[in-house]
């Protein structure tokens, strides 16, 4: 085998949809509509390439490839000396076979895994199942080649001198800008799909890592990436669009966990792309209270259709001391109206079951959710990510009922808390879900629907107070 040659590869998922990307690199379940590239591979793809490494990519889920032989048949076939693929929570079983199996297959090659997941428990535990070289769950972009030799250690498990070990991470990367442009050359771009965005050929970009906000309580991207934000200048990012419009891609997603966080820096960008002509449509994902009217019109104007908000609970209380703190329910109006006569869409995201959802605080969410309805909403349920406080809490309360991996996906219902039980939780979502598939009917079925969900809250609640 031929330690030159690299196959990078986002592992085939057989069970369900499963972005490994999403989640802050956990992995999350976001239905039909979505097929992301996974961004971490093809940045590591990038750097490999600079140091005259051939590298072949594969995107098994958005090529739809399920076989095992397939892979197989082109390391044998390339004479591949380094596999380097992905893990994610929802998948963490069906990945640790898949490595398990290039292990047996592949005595002599070097099998590296890169994942978001970073506690200590899961990775020994897969490390030992799957037989692989390392895990990586640091930021190796540009230091991959050493943690495949064994010289770096910080945020991986490894074997040093035949003993297992874990290395928590020390340190950040910090230098942004030093990110080589992703080798999105290398995917099928036209197989990528974000639902919010046009048809065509789309990608992926995040031009900023970390989140400093207190939501980190239940939150992955913080447990990932770390508080810290650390961001590109204006001209890196620039750069990075520009290669992306070079390869004929005019639809792109920024994955960044709060993209407008630095106001000045996103009406910068605005200008430059106004300014260059770069003409893209884009969606990204920020926080309430890091937009503003100018920001917004000129995030219009620079080409944004629309911005996944982070709003969660549409409780007054809650939203203030645990859903968004730091944000209340008249900001949520406030920007959901300003965006409406700007003409950039809003995608609410809602989480059903915080520690202090009630059947009354849900009911809430469900009645200011109908009187907003923006233009579209999505619904997750309570996940208790290993490693987040919440996780802590709830795993000392006893409040965790489900361990089964495979289920942490953004919709299982792994978790009871204070006030609200798995079933209840499951009902609530589907009431909220119910409500958002209504407020887009015709009057009739809208008036109907809405009525009938409104009932059941309340009904709902009554037997709660007896
Ligand atoms: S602002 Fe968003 S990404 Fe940041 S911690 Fe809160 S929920 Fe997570």
């Amino acid at each position: 085998m031929n330690q030159n040659k690299v196959l990078i590869l986002n592992l085939f998922c057989r069970d369900k949809n499963i972005n490994r990307d999403m989640a802050g690199g956990l992995g999350y379940s976001a239905g039909d509509g979505v097929i992301l590239p996974p961004l971490d591979l093809l940045i590591i793809a990038s750097t490999l390439r600079q140091l005259g490494k051939k590298v072949f990519f594969v995107d098994a889920i958005a090529e739809g490839i399920n076989d095992f032989e397939v892979i197989k048949d082109l390391i044998v076939k390339e004479r591949i000396g380094i596999l380097i693929g992905n893990l994610a929570l929802p998948t963490l079983k069906e990945d640790v076979e898949f490595y398990k199996k290039a292990r047996e297959e592949f005595g002599d090659i070097k099998i590296v895994v890169k994942t978001g997941i970073n506690y200590k428990e899961i990775l020994v535990d897969v490390f030992e199942k799957s037989g692989v070289d390392v895990i990586v769950f640091a930021e190796c972009d540009l230091d991959i080649m050493d943690y495949i030799e064994g010289k770096k250690k910080q945020g991986s498990v490894q074997k040093i001198k035949g003993e297992l070990r874990f290395f928590p991470v020390k340190e950040r990367f910090n230098k942004m800008d030093l990110l080589p442009v992703a080798a999105r050359d290398l995917a099928k771009n036209e197989l990528y799909k974000y639902v919010l965005l046009p048809e065509g050929k789309m990608t992926t970009m995040q031009t900023s890592r970390g989140c400093p906000f207190a939501c980190c309580y239940y939150c992955p991207y913080p447990l990932v990436q770390g508080k810290k934000w650390r961001a590109m200048s204006v001209l890196r990012v620039i750069k990075e669009v520009k290669a992306i419009v070079f390869l004929g891609i005019k639809n792109v997603f920024f994955r960044d966990a709060t993209f407008t966080l630095d106001m000045a820096r996103t009406e910068k960008i605005c200008e430059l792309l106004i300014k260059k002509k770069i003409k893209i449509n884009w969606w990204c994902e920020t926080r309430i209270n890091v937009l503003s009217e100018v920001l917004l019109k000129k995030m219009k104007r620079a080409g944004c259709l629309g911005i996944n908000i982070g709003v969660e609970t549409m409780d007054r209380d809650l939203i203030r001391i645990e859903g968004k703190p730091g944000v209340t329910l008249d900001d949520v109006i406030k920007i959901r109206n300003l965006a409406k006569r700007i003409g950039v869409k809003l995608h609410f995201l809602m989480v059903v079951g915080l520690p202090d959802d009630n059947a009354l605080s849900l009911y809430n969410t469900f009645k200011y959710l109908t009187e907003l309805n923006p233009e579209t909403m999505g619904f997750t349920v309570i996940t208790p990510y290993p490693g987040t406080e919440m996780f802590k809490e709830a795993f000392k309360k006893g409040l965790i009922k489900n361990f089964n991996w495979n289920n942490f996906d953004g919709s299982g219902i792994n978790m009871r808390t204070k006030y609200l039980s798995r079933i209840e939780i499951g009902l609530a979502k589907h009431l909220l879900s119910a409500s958002s598939y209504f407020l887009k009917r015709n009057l009739i079925l809208k008036s109907f629907g809405i009525f009938l969900i409104d009932k059941i809250f309340r009904i709902w609640i009554l037997l709660r107070k007896k």
